[in-house]
């Protein structure tokens, strides 16, 4: 089963707005985060202002993509039916170098695998045409 059967009826993000530009970015391969041009500090998920300084300047930024886990939790029973075949999994939060967490998983990790600290670097997977979801990989570093 490909990645995009295996996904099929799997709710899919809304391709608009600022979280649009972020999964956009995510299709040209590119993980990237806004940093706020006010104290410089990266932020996720997207939003119009800084919660640290109130700035609204702020511009798209690469990230290194390499980052580690900071916790995850075992999905046993999907509430969605959709997911059913996945269990179990783990969503899994990732702490970017940049300082940023993200909700995510760790592709090819059993969930009795994962560790926290355990270096990931992003593998973008393929859902459709227009959405790469950002998911991670055990990185060597
Ligand atoms: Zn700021």
């Amino acid at each position: 089963m490909d990645a995009a059967s295996a996904d099929r009826g799997k709710p899919l993000p809304a391709l608009e707005g600022l979280a649009g530009e972020f999964y956009r970015w995510g299709a040209q391969g590119e993980l990237r985060f806004q940093r706020c041009s006010g104290c410089g500090r990266y932020r996720h998920v997207p939003r119009e202002l800084c919660a640290h300084c109130g700035s609204p300047k702020w511009v798209w930024e690469g990230s290194s993509g390499r980052g580690k886990v900071f916790s995850w939790t075992v999905v046993e029973r999907p509430l969605h039916p959709a997911f059913a075949g996945d269990a179990p999994y783990a969503p899994v939060i990732v702490e970017l170098d940049e300082g940023v967490r993200m909700l995510s998983r760790v592709l090819d990790c059993a969930p009795d695998e994962l560790s926290i600290g355990m270096a990931v670097e992003v593998a973008f997977s393929r859902v459709t045409d227009e959405l790469y979801l950002p998911c991670f990989r055990r990185s060597e570093v």
